[in-house]
């Protein structure tokens, strides 16, 4: 299917603007990065059941199966790089032009890319808890042990030790989603990437940036529903971020 897209040098006139600028990005971003999306059609979910590995009484009650099945797409993260999107939002986050991003992904490659405002609403691997003491434990060191078999427990009290990651039946993490809905509400423009933005909350994002007088500039394979509100639309995350890079001269490439 052929989809036209926005000329970019006018998204790029848009960042280069001078108002507030944050980013949304979901799955589409880090497919770039090799990590498949597991909701999407062509991703784990047809060979992996999410909604038992992620949900949180079943994790209570057998952690081992989540440990087990997360071993490759969860704790192999650490050998993806950021894509040239993560680059380029890091890069305009050094350049003063980006506020921060606000991301549905648990990859953590956007702080590995150099972000350094990233509001992660689902959590994160980077660090795991105890569930009955303060100990916590960094993401290498419970990587390595999960990937040769493990199941990695507390140095303190002897626990599993259970992932940042939010599971289905959890809350959002503390303060995640006032800070995005933060960056969203007070950007000029919101960059939308890679999300069909159906999952709530992270869906209704985007309406605070429109409410407060804000736009939204759309780069999506498919479409969302908020292309008809959006001042600027593509679909090829790759090819839009390659010539902002070019135009805005983020050092990317
Ligand atoms: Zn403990």
């Amino acid at each position: 299917m052929h989809h036209h897209d926005d000329d970019p040098a006018a998204l790029a006139a848009l960042i280069a603007g001078g108002g507030t600028v944050a980013a949304f990005t979901g799955a589409g971003v880090s497919t770039l990065s090799g990590i498949p999306d597991f909701r999407g059609p062509e991703g784990l979910y047809r060979r992996l059941d999410a909604d038992r590995i992620f949900d949180i009484a079943g994790f209570r009650a057998d952690p081992g199966y989540f440990y087990t099945q997360a071993r490759e797409f969860i704790y192999g993260m650490g050998d993806k790089e950021p894509s040239l999107v993560h680059r380029v939002l890091a890069g305009l986050e050094r350049q003063g032009r980006l506020g921060g991003v606000i991301t549905q992904n648990i990859d953590m490659l956007h702080q590995r890319a150099g972000s350094r405002t990233v509001v992660e609403l689902h959590g994160s691997p980077s660090w795991h808890a105890c569930p009955d003491c303060p100990g916590r434990a960094a993401f290498a060191a419970v990587a390595s042990l999960v990937r040769a078999g493990g199941i990695p427990r507390c140095d303190r009290c002897g626990a599993v030790l259970k992932p940042g990651i939010t599971f289905f039946g959890e809350l959002l993490p503390s303060g995640a989603l006032e800070r995005a809905a933060q960056l969203a509400g007070s950007a000029d423009l919101l960059l939308v990437l890679g999300s069909s933005l159906v999952v709530q909350p992270a869906a209704s994002l985007p309406w605070l940036t429109l409410r407060a007088g804000g736009r939204l500039a759309v780069v999506n394979r498919d479409p969302t529903p908020l292309d008809g509100y959006a001042a600027w639309r593509g679909h090829d995350l790759g090819a839009v971020f390659a010539r902002l890079d070019a135009l805005l001269g983020t050092g990317a490439a």
